[in-house]
């Protein structure tokens, strides 16, 4: 408590005198408190039965990256729990369940699930940062609603803040949060990271509100890509449309330094490393055993969207079994589709597709005894997953556009003996890391059909070769490392940042603590010495008062109102030398010397 009202009268000092002195104190000080999570999906899924919760983790890599990590540090989440609750009674519930797990709902309207969620988030920002503008629908009530909903969550994360909290925002359905939390907050530090690709200028300056997306995003400290060229896309965007000036991977924004770099996002290797023993996944192994004996198998393992190149990846199949009839009954490929969005027209027809394409397929090349494709459409738990990617000899990962691709680094987590072949679009951010998998154009069918018979006719040493190294990239660089690169990062940008904390400090407080100062009948000033008068120095004999200060403290002495004591660890007999002359108290060596004003020396044992 003593400590708390030193520091508060050492910051209610510097608003009217000492630029340097609070810096130096929040230099040192480590006002850290809790990371505040912010997504547009919280982790987990709610289902409601006969009035009962459960809880399921979510799909999605955001979801399986974060989701292990929130739980062990001191965070909290915040986001759309994924359901529509209009019964209060309802909500109450809900919460105090999420309250448990850390979690923070942010309730959302079926209007607004609608028109921001599937509108704008989903029908606009999803195409063309996924280069397929061509999709995209620019309603102006979509825009409306994204900016409501934004403000929503900046409303619902205000009443959780603290001051020291770090915020870490997640992906494009919140690009306009950053900017809102700086107005309210600041002195807040936030970072935002981008979980999909950021597009070159040519696509992004098609959206008719592309520079209040720009600017919603440079209200964070840290922009964060999985690649560089997502962040160079940015960069770009910045200059071209908002003539900002930037050097490297700094933007210059409001007399703000915005840092823009690439952290491409790891998995929890050694979870899926682990999972190669679970009794479970071993169960689910040997039924795929039984299932597909004697057949070689190709495994696809996507959420339902066009960006996947589903249907170029099953023409590519059906090519390989037109061209080489030798492989029919040899191998098959096993296809999970997750479901999502599919109350999205573009992603019905696109099932419906699917669908036509696989029945086509199979109709065409199946025999009583094999089926080429295996489809399902449905979501796995990862005890299944693991089982498969286990199981299979072949990894097919081939989107049209990918931020990262996390299934790819699960595969190859997952393969103990090193052995499997992934095959992997060019376009995936995960290319850039995993080059000793077999890389390939999505658009290209033919060769995505002859990297299939190269990955099938692979030698085993090569195979060896491949994967060991990936395996080392995947388990080197872990959703860990990702959370810790990024969180160092934005701490690191943090210090220099406080410097500025003068600013506003005299520009919010200063009048405020002025009057206030004028006002007081009587007033206590606790002044500590070390990094607060002076700058702070680990040579003990440095920094010893200079005439301004002396002159400072003569006139804060020298009102009667006042009563000034200085606090510090030095020797008293340093003390004394230096402020002996002044009216003022004097405590020193951490408490064991006092000295009232006009008084003598006394040891804390006679006080
Ligand atoms: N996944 C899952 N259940 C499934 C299929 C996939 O939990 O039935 C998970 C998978 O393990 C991976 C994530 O969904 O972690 C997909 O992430 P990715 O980055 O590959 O694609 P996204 O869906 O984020 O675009």
């Amino acid at each position: 408590m003593c400590c708390k009202v030193i520091l508060f009268y050492s910051i209610l000092l510097y608003g009217i005198m000492f630029e340097h002195t609070v810096n130096t104190f929040l230099m040192k000080s480590n006002f850290m408190g809790k990371t505040i999570i912010i997504s547009n999906r919280l982790p987990v899924k709610i289902a409601i039965k006969e009035g009962n919760y459960s809880f399921q983790p979510s799909e999605g890599g955001l979801a399986t990256g974060l989701g292990s990590i929130y739980k062990n540090g001191n965070s909290v989440w915040l986001g759309w729990p994924g359901l529509f609750v209009d019964n209060e009674q309802q909500k109450k519930g809900i919460d105090k369940k999420l309250a448990e797990l850390n979690l923070y709902p942010v309730y959302l309207t079926n209007e607004e699930i609608s028109q921001y969620y599937e509108g704008f988030s989903n029908e606009i920002i999803w195409p063309v940062f996924h280069y397929m503008a061509t999709y995209a629908r620019y309603e102006n009530a979509y825009w409306e609603y994204y900016n409501i909903v934004n403000k929503k969550f900046c409303d619902a994360f205000l009443k959780i803040y603290q001051p020291g909290d770090v915020v870490w925002i997640h992906d494009y359905h919140l690009m306009l949060l950053p900017k809102l939390i700086r107005t309210a907050q600041p002195l807040a530090s936030i970072g935002f990271f981008q979980h999909i690709p950021f597009p070159s200028f040519e696509l992004f300056r098609l959206l008719p509100w592309r520079s209040e997306l720009l600017e919603g995003l440079l209200g964070a400290d840290l922009i964060g890509f999985h690649t560089y060229d997502d962040a160079r896309h940015f960069l770009g965007a910045s200059s071209h449309i908002l003539s900002l000036k930037s050097s490297l991977n700094t933007v210059l924004y409001d007399d703000r330094k915005v840092v823009v770099e690439s952290f491409p996002m790891g998995i929890d290797d050694k979870k899926f490393s682990g999972l190669t023993n679970d009794l479970e996944v071993r169960r689910n192994i040997e039924g795929l055993k039984t299932t597909y004996k004697d057949l070689r198998l190709i495994l696809t393992i996507d959420r339902l969207d066009y960006s996947k190149g589903i249907l170029q990846r099953l023409q590519a199949f059906d090519l390989l079994l037109e061209n080489r009839h030798d492989w029919r009954e040899k191998v098959s490929l096993y296809m999970i589709v997750v479901p999502s969005r599919d109350s999205v027209t573009m992603y019905k027809e696109l099932r419906n597709e699917i669908d036509k394409l696989v029945g086509n397929i199979n109709a065409r090349h199946r025999t009583n005894t094999w089926t080429p494709i295996n489809y399902f459409y449905r979501s796995y738990p990862v005890e299944m997953l693991s089982a498969l990617y286990q199981f299979a000899d072949v990894c097919l990962v081939t989107p049209m556009r990918d931020g990262m691709n996390l299934v790819c680094k699960e595969f190859v987590a997952s393969r103990i003996n090193n052995d499997g072949v992934l095959i992997l679009s060019e376009m995936a951010g995960a290319a850039k890391e995993l080059i000793d998998s077999i890389i390939v154009n999505p658009n290209n069918t033919v060769e995505i059909s002859h990297a299939m018979l190269t990955a099938l006719n692979m030698p085993a040493e090569e195979q060896q070769r491949r994967m060991k190294r990936m395996k080392e990239l995947v388990s080197k660089y872990n959703v860990h490392q990702w959370v810790a690169a990024f969180m160092n990062r934005l701490n690191e940008i943090e210090k220099p940042k406080q410097l500025e904390v003068s600013k506003y400090l005299n520009f919010f407080t200063g009048q405020y603590i002025r009057n206030r100062y004028v006002r007081a009948k009587k007033r206590l000033i606790l002044l500590d010495y070390d990094g607060t008068l002076v700058n702070f120095s680990i040579d003990i004999n440095a920094v010893s008062p200079d005439k301004e200060l002396l002159d400072i403290l003569q006139d804060l002495v020298d009102d009667e109102k006042n009563k000034v004591v200085i606090i510090s660890g030095r020797q008293h007999t340093t003390m004394e030398a230096w402020f002996g002359k002044m009216d003022l108290d004097m405590v020193a060596e951490h408490g064991v010397w006092y000295k009232p004003s006009g008084g003598k020396w006394q040891e804390k044992n006679s006080v």
